[in-house]
């Protein structure tokens, strides 16, 4: 009998929040590469129905809901559907997440809140209500997505920061009280990847000369590079390892 492949996902469920484009989209891809069923997320239904379509197309075993990260109580209700409807979430990733840059003295209080709901709460939330389920199984895999800025911080992107830098703890928050019941909660940070959320950077030559000067690694990332990081993280290969932050940033974070 050969021994199982300890990277493989096969019978396993995975939401991805905020995956109808970007990072969300790309690691629903490559979960579902390693064998996961995956559900798909955004604020939108009929782009989310969208998305779904397009994964069916490509032979992948996809599903769809979509409800605001942001909502306690809708987030509640759209999980326990799920649970309902597919059966079991067996990997959750908090991916949803948002960027506004502005010189912190002039941050309105409705932009910082926005960030924060979506961000931070936003982790809470789906976590609380996916953890729910988990527990009772007794077994589940949460990654949280951080950022290079769980770690630094950067002019105008304060409130992002301390989001992200929230995230970490959290992470290491859930693990202390869900390890127990054979939860592993593990963060994810990317570094620099060319999406919708960095669009201002990605158009900026400065940026780029700057950021590639910057990253020992001298270039953005791919976002498909975050994919083995995540089907590690989501699978039993990662069995004991739990509360961590797992940077794929080209060794940003590591060097000054
Ligand atoms: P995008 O802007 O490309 O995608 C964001 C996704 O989140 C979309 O699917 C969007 O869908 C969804 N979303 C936004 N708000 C909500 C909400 N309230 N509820 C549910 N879904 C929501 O961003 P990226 O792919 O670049 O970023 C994804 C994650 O990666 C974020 O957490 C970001 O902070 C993090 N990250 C990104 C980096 C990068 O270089 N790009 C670097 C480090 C971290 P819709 O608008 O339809 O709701």
């Amino acid at each position: 009998m050969p021994t199982p492949d300890p990277f493989r996902l096969d019978d396993r469920r995975a939401l991805v929040t905020g995956s109808v484009r970007g990072i969300g989209l790309t690691l629903a891809r490559g979960l579902a590469a390693a064998g996961a069923t995956v559900v798909i997320n955004g604020r939108h239904a009929a782009a989310a129905e969208d998305v779904c379509a397009t994964l069916r197309s490509e032979g992948i075993d996809a599903d769809f809901s979509a409800f605001d990260v942001a909502e306690h109580a809708e987030v509640a209700a759209a999980v326990d559907a799920l649970e309902q409807r597919l059966g079991a979430i067996d990997i959750l990733v908090n991916n949803a997440g948002i960027q506004h840059r502005a010189a912190l003295e002039d941050f309105t209080s409705a932009d910082w809140q926005r960030l924060m709901r979506t961000n931070l709460d936003g982790v809470f939330n789906v976590s609380q209500a996916v953890a729910r389920h988990m527990i009772g199984r007794g077994q589940g895999k949460i990654i949280n997505i951080g950022s290079v800025q769980s770690e630094l911080a950067r002019p105008t992107i304060a409130p992002y920061a301390a989001s992200k830098g929230a995230v970490r703890m959290l992470t290491r928050g859930m693990c202390a009280d869900w390890a127990r019941h054979g939860l592993q909660i593990n963060g994810l940070a990317p570094g620099y990847f060319q999406t919708e959320l960095n669009r201002a950077l990605v158009d900026d030559p400065a940026f780029s000369e700057w950021l590639c000067q910057r990253t020992p690694a001298g270039r953005w990332g791919k976002v498909e590079e975050l994919c083995g990081a995540a089907v590690f993280l989501a699978s039993p290969a990662a069995d004991f390892v739990n509360g961590q932050m797992l940077y794929v940033d080209g060794g940003l974070t590591s060097v000054v």
